[in-house]
């Protein structure tokens, strides 16, 4: 139900940005909160932060708005910026930057006029002290803050707001020495370089804005999102948007919800699972010339290169995909007919079914059918065979657990569509 409903919003979000862009609403939608994640590719605690407000979060009254992946082709490459630090090309930014787009883009967004605060997603260096206590714990260090640029705007208190946020976090750390504090840069003043700033673009435009930084030297990717999901749960809470989550905020939940990768729908023909698929995939049947990947992670993307497809979790990559070229067939909404345990069931392609001892394809439309993994020396079709876990060769399945085969159908040297059989 999650991979639909992402895959709605994902439509929803209509992919005019080179990011995604997620609207989720309340009844009562007079207030909303913009976060946005990403803008740092090497700063993942920001942007699966993001993508789990995404997908676990409801929100019952207010609006919250999520661009999760601001700077995609940095997260990919898990690097601060491909093009330079996007951070810096937002009091001016020339037409020829690779990076205008999106940085006119997400002001637009900014602007829009239904947005109230905006918050800005990075894992920083170190932990912020205001003496020196050396390398990692210093003045100069971001880690583990609430930053303003000034203490108000318009009417909004900042320096309240930002200081109810880190007493809340403080009372809920995972180790003494992760206290949260809040950094004033005082921009406008003191610093030449932040005024260069996405924050300081809004408060120049009168948005309150903050960035909320994680640690870069936290123990693991689920501590910096268990920060910043209490950072921004505080901010709801403050805005008064009413939310629901569907699970408990903790590490170990955290990681869980972490290593799930999620879903791609590739030519809305395959469906493949992204959680414990193997690190390497051969003669996937793709199309030469375009392939659509539709995935469930809003922070997901392919890398595409000589007939291979990387697919990444945002910094993370799952997967790659070797391409055997096909040209598909031209009606792909066919219903296939398989047996499973003994009860026959109607299925589309793209999708997957759970199968405890053995299934048939039923023969139909003159489509051949391939399982791939399963040889038989008479047929060349493998439709109407009674196919059991033990008769298939366990190196063509799609996971680690050598659980998940694909089921592939063609017509004449048109590829169809494939269901994937996955036993339990
Ligand atoms: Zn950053």
């Amino acid at each position: 139900m999650r991979f639909f409903i992402t895959l709605f919003l994902l439509y929803l979000s209509l992919q005019a940005y080179d990011f995604n862009f997620i609207q989720k609403d309340g009844v009562d939608n007079n207030k909303t909160l913009l976060v946005i994640g990403g803008i740092h590719g090497n700063e993942p605690g920001g942007y699966f932060s993001a993508e789990i407000l995404a997908s676990h979060y409801k929100i019952k009254s207010g609006t919250l708005w999520i661009v999760p992946n601001l700077n995609a082709k940095s997260i990919q490459a898990d690097k601060r910026g491909v093009y330079g630090d996007m951070n810096r090309k937002f009091a001016n930014v020339s037409t020829n930057d690779p990076d205008y787009n999106i940085v006119s883009d997400i002001k637009s967004i900014m602007l829009d006029k239904k947005v109230n605060l905006i918050i800005n997603l990075h894992d920083g260096h170190g932990f912020y002290r205001n003496k020196y206590y050396g390398t990692i714990f210093n003045p100069s260090s971001w880690g583990q803050t609430c930053v303003i640029d000034q203490c108000d705007v318009k009417n909004t208190d900042m320096d309240q707001i930002a200081n109810a946020v880190k007493q809340n976090i403080n009372k809920n750390l995972i180790e003494e020495h992760h206290t949260f504090n809040v950094k004033n840069t005082n921009t406008k003043f003191d610093d030449e370089e932040m005024r260069h700033s996405l924050t300081y673009f809004a408060i120049t435009h009168n948005k309150p804005a903050f960035a909320i930084e994680t640690s870069k030297s936290l123990s693991s990717l689920s501590q910096k999102v268990f920060y910043q999901l209490n950072a921004i749960e505080e901010f709801m809470k403050i805005m008064n948007i009413e939310y629901e989550r569907d699970f408990e905020l903790n590490l170990e939940e955290l990681s869980k919800i972490i290593d799930d990768y999620g879903s791609v729908v590739i030519n809305n023909n395959i469906l493949l699972n992204l959680c414990d698929i193997k690190k390497s995939l051969s003669f996937i049947p793709l199309q030469s010339s375009y392939n659509d990947f539709v995935f469930s992670s809003s922070i997901a993307s392919v890398k595409t290169q000589n007939g291979s497809f990387e697919l990444y979790v945002g910094n993370k990559k799952i997967t790659t995909l070797h391409e055997e070229s096909f040209s598909l067939c031209k009606n792909l909404n066919e219903n296939v007919s398989i047996q499973v345990d003994g009860e026959v069931k109607k299925m589309k392609f793209a999708s997957e079914f759970f199968v405890n001892d053995d299934f048939t394809v039923v023969q139909s439309n003159d489509m051949r059918v391939n399982v791939i993994g399963f040889t038989d020396k008479i047929h060349k079709d493998e439709g109407n065979l009674n196919i059991r876990y033990k008769s298939l060769d366990k190196n063509y399945s799609i996971d680690n657990q050598k659980k998940r085969f694909r089921i592939e159908f063609y017509y004449k040297n048109s590829f169809c569509g494939m269901i994937v059989a996955n036993f339990r």
